[in-house]
């Protein structure tokens, strides 16, 4: 499906114009340069009536929209660079700078300044973030994983979960980074150390009488602490009724008018939570419960007109939402048959709340939960790519690649380890997004730069590289 870039100004609507030097695999932005922020007009204090008339003529132009405009313009500037090159540079230009990535990331294995120290207490998190993005790259050092395994071994609580370090509160989300680190290091030393039967103790006891989950003991409940406990329930195996109860039509709740998902009933539609909320309906095979075509309108509009998408409507543009906005649309590709099911009945198919799909019967155990993740990457896509899946591979490559390794939220901003996970984690979606078959390999013309820029699948509805998935699926079954 060709979907047009959303536009968010007149003066967006006019830089939509491809330029005629344009090859047809890149996305076009701005044709002559634009013009830069205006001034805020003059203070009516400052002025007499005519100084008020003029305030009144000029539009206030608000913080946000100045840095819109800023980030426009660096953009911009980087891809007027682009077209004005001849193809054979293009190429280099869009390389996907791996060794310095790898080194990067090694690097921050190892060792890290003293300004990590506000990071204390996700330390399982920087696991994750460099771990599975060194698997995207396919080149996790040997000599790291057994070292990795005994500090995760080191955050598990003996009454279940992982906390933030040795001895720390365990929390949903340092669990969830801290399964799927194991599961992307993938050896039997790694996924044995995940104590299940305490982890589904712990897991029960993060869960509130609505059915939805809370982050830690006294914890906030939201739509991360859902997606987090179902997420790794589901990879480990253990995803039963009795933790699915509910959780369906909490996140139900928390759909929007918008389209998107908020992370809690009542707030705003949200790139991260939408990405959370829509792989937990799957997971739980409770999908049809969403409005998915006002889902899909919601998401896809929030890739503007610097090719990366936005996490919420009238903000900026950030490399990390590559891929909670653009995994939720790829998940969305396998799921056309239950969006052409709403919109023929009006909806009239959607369970209302309180009719909760788990009952208690046999059917409910977790081997019947885990058939779900494994059957939906194994379904093939039903359409084409949701969103501007060149487009967005120009962005990270060009926008949010560091030239000393790592990637960015966007220029003018710092790399860091968890964008550089998000940004390839994205990366990988949209390359891989044009494709039919589920086993198939991208043609040349759905990846952006060399070919050699392709990085591996992943399975978007855990995020953890395709083939530890099945390592892990296999492993956790038997
Ligand atoms: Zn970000």
């Amino acid at each position: 499906m060709v979907r047009r870039l959303s536009v968010r100004s007149p003066r967006l609507q006019r830089a939509r114009r491809p330029p005629p030097s344009a090859p047809p695999t890149t996305a076009p932005m701005d044709s002559p340069s634009p013009p830069p922020p205006p001034p805020y007009p003059p203070a009516a204090a400052e002025g007499g009536p005519a100084a008020d008339s003029q305030a009144a003529e000029l539009p206030r132009l608000t913080v946000t929209q100045v840095e819109q405009m800023k980030v426009e313009a660096k953009v911009g500037e980087i891809y007027r660079v682009l077209f004005g090159n001849a193809p054979n540079a293009n190429s280099l230009m869009l390389e996907l700078w791996r060794e310095q990535h790898v080194e990067y990331l090694t690097r921050g294995l190892k060792h890290l300044g003293p300004s990590f120290h506000v990071l204390d207490a996700n330390r399982p998190w920087l696991c994750y973030w460099i771990i599975h993005a060194l698997a995207l790259l396919d080149e996790i050092p040997d000599d790291v994983e057994d070292d990795i395994v005994d500090f995760l071994s080191r955050c598990q609580d003996k009454d279940g979960g992982y906390g933030g370090g040795p001895g720390q509160l365990p929390h949903l989300a340092t669990t969830y980074a801290a399964v799927n680190t194991l599961v992307t290091i993938g050896s039997e030393r790694a996924l044995s150390s995940v104590n299940r039967d305490n982890l589904y103790k712990f897991m029960l006891r993060m869960k509130d009488t609505s059915g939805a989950f809370r982050m830690h003991d006294g914890g906030e409940i939201d739509v991360r602490a859902s997606y987090t406990s179902i997420s790794v329930a589901s990879l480990v195996n253990i995803l039963d009724g009795e933790l699915a109860k509910g959780v369906g039509n909490y996140i139900t709740r928390c759909q929007t008018y918008e389209g998107g998902i908020a992370g809690e009933p009542y707030a705003e539609a949200h790139g991260g939570y939408t990405f959370c909320g829509l792989a937990t309906m799957i997971l739980l095979n409770e999908v049809d419960k969403l409005d998915l075509a006002s889902l899909i309108g919601w998401v896809a509009f929030r890739q503007g007109v610097e090719c990366g998408f936005q996490g919420r409507t009238n903000k900026l543009v950030d490399g990390c939402y590559s891929f909670w906005q653009g995994a939720a649309l790829a998940l969305t590709q396998k799921l056309m048959t239950v969006v052409d099911e709403q919109l023929k009945s009006s909806y009239s198919s959607k369970r209302p709340p309180g009719d909760d799909a788990c009952g208690t019967s046999s059917s409910t155990e977790a081997a019947y939960y885990a058939k779900f993740g494994f059957d939906f990457i194994e379904k093939s896509n039903q359409i084409g790519p949701l969103f501007h899946n060149i487009a967005l591979q120009q962005y990270i490559l060009l926008c949010a690649q560091v030239l000393d390794g790592g990637l960015r939220d966007k220029p003018g901003k710092n790399r860091d380890h968890y964008h550089s996970c998000y940004c390839l984690s994205g990366l990988s979606v949209s390359q891989y997004s044009a494709m039919v078959d589920s086993d198939a390999c991208p043609l040349p013309q759905h990846v952006l730069g060399p070919y050699s820029n392709l990085l591996e699948p992943i399975h978007p509805l855990y995020n953890v590289v395709l083939d530890k998935y099945h390592t892990a699926y296999e492993f956790f079954s038997s």
